[in-house]
């Protein structure tokens, strides 16, 4: 029996060095890709169901590996919040995303981009100092951008968050609770903290209109919750008509997902925002 104990073993840290090797590689490449820029932002439309408008947008960052392979950003943001990248990478993405509003402001592209933040760039004093900075080099309006936190990120540094929220308010920055009702947290924080609008996790989404089912029936009740608590909703993940039927006909605010569009090139965004709806 110790003998296999020790086979076990043996295999287990070799799988674990293995495991950190992959780890480091990919660290040190996205280390790279930031200073060499090989990462990019891609826009995916966010509708207003009532005016059928592409209002918003969202910012999903893309890495395109030097040998071309594309690497998931599941794959690789974690790696860079659990390393510290996500500081630098979250500070290129701000910077872009700002740099982009510039460019519509000539082209008349009327749209909000909303950027993810992560739990450590909220812990970061430095954060909010780096948005204002962009903002004011870009002279952008700040209502034409927003933050969207997870409502993990919320409970993991709540102190900061608040912090956080009552600077972005100031500044007039919209806030989003991003994959609202995936993070098993009370719903108490949206009594205490400046948030504007939920983003209703595609989860959820995935089943409602097809009958009378629990995604339908926890859909209305965020709408209803946020219509109290004045908050706008944005349905993630809409991929079908029938999605999209029963958000018009339960007077969601927004939606965003396949149905309309995958997320794309800034480029390419421009020209599908000329021609949607026109
Ligand atoms: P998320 O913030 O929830 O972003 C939405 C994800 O759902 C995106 O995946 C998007 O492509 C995908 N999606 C949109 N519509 C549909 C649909 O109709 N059906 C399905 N099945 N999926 C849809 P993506 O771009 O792979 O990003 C995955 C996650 O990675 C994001 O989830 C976000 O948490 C993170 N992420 C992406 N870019 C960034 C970034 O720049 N910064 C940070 N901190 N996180 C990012
Ligand atoms: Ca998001
Ligand atoms: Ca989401
Ligand atoms: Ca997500």
């Amino acid at each position: 029996a110790k003998y296999r104990l020790d086979n076990a073993i043996c295999a287990f840290s070799d799988e674990l060095k293995r495991h950190s090797e992959e780890r480091y590689k990919l660290e040190e490449s996205l280390r790279r890709a930031i200073e060499n820029g090989e990462l990019e932002v891609y826009l995916q439309p966010i509708i207003d169901l009532k005016a059928n408008r592409v209002v918003k947008c969202e910012a999903l960052a893309r890495w395109q590996h030097a040998d071309g392979e594309f690497i998931s950003p599941e794959v690789f943001i974690p790696v860079a919040e659990q390393t510290g990248l996500i500081i630098p990478f979250g500070n290129w993405l701000i910077d872009e995303v700002c740099k982009i509003l510039q460019r519509f402001k000539q082209q008349a592209v009327d749209v909000r981009v909303a950027i993810n933040v992560s739990a450590r760039q909220v812990s970061d004093q430095d954060t909010i100092d780096y948005i204002i900075s962009s903002i004011e080099s870009y002279q952008v309006n700040p209502k034409q951008l927003s933050v969207e936190l997870t409502e993990s990120v919320l409970v993991h540094s709540y102190e900061s968050v608040s912090a956080l929220l009552v600077k972005l308010r100031q500044l007039g920055v919209i806030v989003s609770i991003d994959d609202f009702g995936t993070g098993f947290s009370s719903l108490s924080y949206l009594k205490h903290l400046s948030i504007d609008e939920l983003k209703v996790d595609k989860s959820f989404i995935q089943d409602v209109g097809i009958n009378n089912n629990e995604d339908s029936a926890i859909v209305l009740a965020i709408l209803g919750l946020a219509k109290s608590l004045n908050l706008q909703v944005i349905a993630e993940g809409v991929e079908t008509a029938d999605q999209h039927q029963f958000l018009i006909d339960n007077n969601c605010d927004c939606a965003q997902g396949f149905l309309y569009s995958k997320p794309m090139t800034v480029a390419a965004f421009s020209s599908w925002y000329k021609d949607y709806a026109s």
